[in-house]
């Protein structure tokens, strides 16, 4: 049964100083309720809407990062609802309807599932500002007696991204946000680890049903959760010869079940018509040529980049480059080791493992590629196993030690010493006469011998040493040479 999942994603422009139509701060994250809020975002009577051009530069740059067509004109119109949130009973947004077109369309962007490219095309962009945010005293809304409103959000600027139905499995939708988000990060846009920053809504249907709309998913972690959920949902239904109704649910990420909302069960007649207010804005050719000169290196064209430059494969690149940080630091460190394969390795793997388990949000760390450089020269240079390197890599990560100074230190280096590694050679023979005689039958059983030392010098001992000085004890008492 096929899948289909289309999304909806609601991002702020956090880059901003100020909202989308007045010069009220926007960075309201931590301000105590009602403190950002001025006669226009409060939607008072008599005032008037002034665009931010900063807001829309921002928004044309994200249009073009996702191949999208941009209209010549940007034209806001009124959406109208009731809800305590919105003071003007209308949110300024954009429509695609009769003398209405949504400022960005027809765009796309490429992502990597399991090796196989996949194009996700874009159905539209708007510019729009966020409304106010109802809060409740006991933290929810079943069980406090009233609700209290914050109009700090009110008018911060927003882009309502919309793709088509293109993604056939949660992974999908995953990788979809995960590129988005990074794109939007090297743009500089929106810092996406703000609480409320990214928000996503989902519709997804399996072939013979209804579509689903699923809101409020807060996390990409979720937006693979909640999906993962509806799928297997409608699954149930379906094959118990049951219908899969067209409805909305809200994803409850502490119960991690999709729930329906109830009392919003038709369409809305949102009474759509351009804002008098706010005469349309000219994109021109040279604004926007501008705007693209303007615009960092983004993704798509830094794996590349990568592949030519390091030449690591799409892969690597790919799992570097979608966290901008660590290709940040994948590139520091490349000016001075110059084992890239190498260095992409450690780096995805033993680092990136140690950055999670020791809950490091590596945004907010300054790095030492000093640090991880020294990690896999010490390896190179003989003075540490692999062992011992991945042994050390939670320092590395923490502390950003230098591992030369820190071995030397520590007197933690390699074991070479033959002398010393035959003599506990030795003793793993005798303590195990019955490897010895399997190691003796079966070449490939030398292992246990080899790990036995390992284990005695915890991880020490140099291993082609050891495997050597395994291969001739094994051969002395073949010969008869040595007893055990
Ligand atoms: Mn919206």
């Amino acid at each position: 049964m096929k899948v289909r999942i289309g999304l909806e994603i609601h991002v702020q422009l956090t880059c901003l100083r100020s909202k989308l139509f007045c010069s009220t701060p926007s960075n309201y994250y931590d301000k105590p309720p009602n403190t950002c809020v001025c006669p226009v975002c409060l939607g008072l009577p008599g005032v008037l809407p002034v665009p931010n051009k900063k807001a829309i530069e921002a928004a044309l740059m994200v249009a073009l990062a996702l191949n999208c067509e941009i209209a010549p004109k940007i034209v806001f119109v009124r959406k109208h609802y009731f809800y305590p949130d919105l003071p003007k009973n209308y949110q300024i947004s954009q429509y695609d309807g009769p003398g209405m077109i949504p400022y960005a369309r027809n765009g796309y962007l490429t992502i990597v599932v399991d090796g196989v490219k996949k194009i996700v095309r874009i159905r539209r962009i708007n510019i729009e500002e966020d409304p106010g945010r109802l809060t409740y005293p006991t933290g929810s809304m079943i069980t406090s007696p009233y609700s209290m409103v914050d109009y700090n959000r009110s008018g911060v600027a927003l882009l309502e991204i919309v793709t088509e139905p293109d993604m056939e499995s949660p992974k999908e939708a995953r990788a979809f946000v995960e590129k988005l988000m990074a794109i939007l990060e090297y743009l500089g846009v929106t810092d996406t680890s703000i609480e409320g920053a990214f928000r996503v809504d989902a519709n997804v249907s399996i072939e013979g049903g209804e579509r689903v709309e699923i809101k409020n998913i807060g996390s990409m972690k979720d937006v693979e959760k909640a999906l993962n959920y509806e799928i297997l949902r409608q699954r149930k239904v379906l094959e118990s010869g049951g219908k899969v109704l067209r409805e909305v649910r809200h994803w409850d990420p502490h119960k991690k079940v999709t729930v329906p909302v109830r009392g919003k069960e038709f369409e809305e007649d949102y009474r759509y018509f351009p804002d008098p207010d706010l005469p349309p804005i000219i994109v021109t050719k040279e604004w926007l040529e501008e705007i693209r000169r303007k615009m960092p290196e983004l993704p798509d064209a830094r794996i590349e980049r990568f592949t030519k430059q390091y030449g690591l494969d799409e892969y690597r690149a790919n799992i570097l480059v979608l966290s901008k940080w660590l290709a940040d630091l994948f590139e520091e460190c490349a000016k001075m080791y110059s084992d890239y394969k190498k260095l992409a390795d450690w780096l995805i793997t033993d680092f990136l493992r140690w950055v999670k388990e020791l809950n490091i949000d590596p945004k907010k760390r300054s790095w030492n590629p000093r640090s991880i450089v020294s990690l896999l020269q010490a390896m190179d240079r003989g003075l540490i196993s692999v062992r011992m390197a991945k042994e050390l890599m939670p320092k590395v990560v923490a502390e950003g030690i230098d591992v030369e100074k820190f071995i030397e230190e520590q007197k933690i280096s390699k074991i070479t010493d033959e002398k010393l590694l035959e003599s506990i050679a030795l003793e793993v023979f005798r303590e195990n006469p019955k490897a010895v005689k399997d190691a003796l039958k079966n070449p490939k059983a030398i292992n246990f011998l080899v790990g036995g030392v390992m284990k005695k010098t915890r991880g020490r001992a140099d291993p082609e040493l050891t495997v050597k000085i395994v291969k001739r004890l094994l051969e002395a008492v073949e010969k008869g040479e040595l007893s055990i």
